[in-house]
């Protein structure tokens, strides 16, 4: 007699589902630092300081003097899909706020064990122990107004993924390049960045751009960048290139961002490129720095977890715009004498 086993159907626990998310959103320490740091800037923090050991891997502390979390609400900010920034379908098309999606924190907290602490103005502040998803503490805690975020021993009880991370001087870099963009994409926040004794990055945070390239290019490099502007109906581009003279060899050093938002798209890095023409060298690419201000329902965020690709309605228009913005400057350039501008 044949014997039919039939499979039940049963819901993930939380941790579980959680360390699938973390899966997408988390994929080494430097995805930590991005989702630490993006919330950070949404608390409208204007001091974010950023500490690693390990490379992340044994800790990574990013502390902010934002708004912080009400105390009633630090547990539930470790939920799944639990958010501050949107609440309804039509905020989800008009986003303004890095995040959105409610999964950092309960992903991070899944794949190592996190301490918080974190204050609103006149309120007790909060303390919350959570290791692999579990709260082990909580309690009130006197804080100064802000957040920081402690994360230990990360992927401890994921062994496939803590595999898969590279050389702590490749995740190193990693976590330096983040910060870097996420400081060149808010010049009136100051960032520092310290890899156990060493400062690897500050930036003043007093909102001038072409200082927030210095903080992270240095003076040198800042001194020898074109500003760029132009706008039409749709799209506002504005900031920094480098004169055709100062080149890198690879796009790495082109950063995008659009709506405050640090974003990887190949179609605008191409435009960048094509707006010097044959000012460049084959295989040498420029150092840029262009942000894009629109309105935020000609974009779709919600394309990936972690939010780097963004769809852009009119994407065609935007890129002519920003070729032109940079021949603009480059024509520009042969007709001013260089070092009049003050850094
Ligand atoms: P999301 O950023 O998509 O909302 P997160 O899991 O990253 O989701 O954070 C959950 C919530 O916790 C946020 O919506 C916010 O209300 C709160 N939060 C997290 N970090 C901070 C911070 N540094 N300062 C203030 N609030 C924070
Ligand atoms: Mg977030």
């Amino acid at each position: 007699m044949k014997v039919r086993i039939l499979a039940t159907i049963k819901e993930l626990s939380a941790q579980l589902s959680n360390q699938i998310a973390a899966g997408e959103v988390i994929e080494r320490p430097s995805s930590i630092v991005k989702e630490l740091v993006e919330n950070s800037i949404d608390a409208e923090s204007t001091q974010i300081d950023i500490y690693v050991e390990e490379a992340g891997l044994r800790k990574i502390i990013v502390s902010d003097n934002g708004q912080g979390i009400h105390p009633d609400e630090v547990k539930l900010a470790f939920e799944r899909h639990a958010t501050s920034k949107i609440y309804t379908a039509h905020d989800l098309f008009r986003i303004h706020s890095l995040g959105f999606r409610g999964e950092a924190l309960p992903s991070i907290a899944s794949v190592s064990k996190v301490t918080l602490e974190t204050a609103i103005e006149d309120m007790p502040g909060k303390y919350i122990r959570i290791e692999g998803g579990v709260v082990v503490e909580e309690r009130l805690h006197g804080a100064r107004k802000g957040t920081t975020t402690t994360v230990e021993s990360l992927f401890y009880n994921t062994p496939a993924r803590l595999k898969y991370v590279r050389t702590l001087q490749t995740e190193l870099a990693n976590i330096v390049d983040i910060v870097n963009r996420l400081s060149l994409s808010h010049p009136n926040i100051a960032f520092r960045l310290v890899n156990e004794s060493n400062q690897m990055l500050r930036t003043s945070g007093n909102g001038d751009l072409k200082q927030a390239v210095a903080g992270v290019y240095g003076t040198d490099v800042a001194r020898k960048m074109l500003a760029i502007e132009s706008e039409n109906l749709d799209f506002k581009v504005s900031g920094y290139v480098s004169k055709p003279e100062i080149t890198r060899a690879s796009r790495n050093y082109i950063t995008l961002i659009l709506n405050g938002r640090y974003i990887k798209n190949y179609t605008l890095q191409k435009a960048i490129v094509e707006g010097y023409g044959s000012r460049l060298m084959v295989g040498r690419f420029p150092i840029a720095i262009i942000k894009v201000e629109t309105d935020p329902l000609l974009l779709d965020v919600n394309v990936h977890p972690s939010k780097k690709e963004i769809r852009i309605s009119k994407e065609a228009a935007l890129a002519s715009l920003v070729i032109e913005a940079i021949q603009l400057s480059m024509q520009e350039s042969t007709f001013i004498p260089s070092g009049i501008e003050n850094l």
